[in-house]
């Protein structure tokens, strides 16, 4: 692929649109970091919802089954003084024995009733406690969300902005380029880990796959005659003009690939 003496103007020009692609990336997958972030709060939020609908639902079903014992131990209680009267009128033994199994059982069920009165009291005092506190957490949640869900949106207008910007300029880069070599780039783009075609010569290594390469390879690098490629990765070896347009590329993509800077 011999571009003779522009093939550093090439290089550069694929430099820039690279740096372009990695940059629209990196602000796609920031806006869908941020899209998620927002989704883990509102997750939490239903969470908190929903277990303050089943708390509700507990304390109702405690406070109605207070109420059917309260009933049962009138009942009882009842049943205990109609027996106290009735037993001076026992005289046969095996009445009085019968009458004594059946105060017993109505003195040990009320007994059982009471106990689980107490225990219902206190379970509806534990509930309501941690109902409070469900409360206090989920206006917690629920500010912390519409706190997050602003300052995301802000971000990712921001990142929106940014995005067109982008756009409009890889347009405008586009145009110069040769068909062809917009066609081996965008091929190459899909081939290669993290979309770079070409990598930065950095102190004798590439910069993409930091293997280091032959000081024949370097030489040719720093011909510019052609388009030379790194003998390990395979990507477009670029050697940047300093305070060129080069340099520009060079200093705007020292975030290190695709990869977010946050
Ligand atoms: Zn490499």
């Amino acid at each position: 692929m011999s571009e003779g003496h522009s093939v550093q103007g090439t290089l550069s020009l694929v430099y820039r649109l690279q740096t372009m692609d990695l940059e629209v990336f990196r602000l796609t997958a920031d806006m869908q970091e941020a899209a998620d972030q927002v989704q883990v709060a509102a997750n939490l939020v239903s969470d908190l919802e929903a277990q303050a609908v089943a708390a509700t639902q507990e304390l109702a079903s405690l406070e109605s089954r207070r109420r059917q014992i309260d009933l049962d131990l009138q009942e009882t209680e009842r049943l205990l003084v109609d027996g106290k009267k009735r037993q001076k009128d026992l005289k046969h033994p095996r009445d009085i024995q019968a009458y004594l199994s059946e105060m017993e059982f109505r003195r040990d069920e009320k007994d059982r009733m009471e106990e689980e009165i107490l225990k219902n009291l206190e379970s509806q005092d534990q509930l309501k406690k941690r109902m409070s506190e469900i409360e206090a957490e989920l206006a917690r949640s629920r500010h912390d969300l519409s706190v997050l869900k602003s300052e995301k949106e802000k971000e990712n207008r921001e990142r929106d902005e940014k995005l067109a910007a982008l756009a409009r300029e890889k347009m405008d880069v586009e145009q110069s380029f040769p068909e062809d070599l917009l066609k081996t780039y965008t091929r190459l783009k899909g081939s290669h880990r993290n979309g770079m075609v070409v990598a930065r010569l950095l102190d004798g290594a590439c910069e993409a796959c930091r293997m280091s390469l032959p000081p024949r390879t370097v030489t040719e690098v720093k011909k510019k005659q052609k388009i030379v490629t790194c003998l390990f990765c395979q990507r477009w070896l670029f050697l940047p003009d300093r305070g060129t347009e080069g340099e520009r590329v060079f200093q705007g993509s020292s975030e290190k690939g695709a990869a977010p800077a946050k």
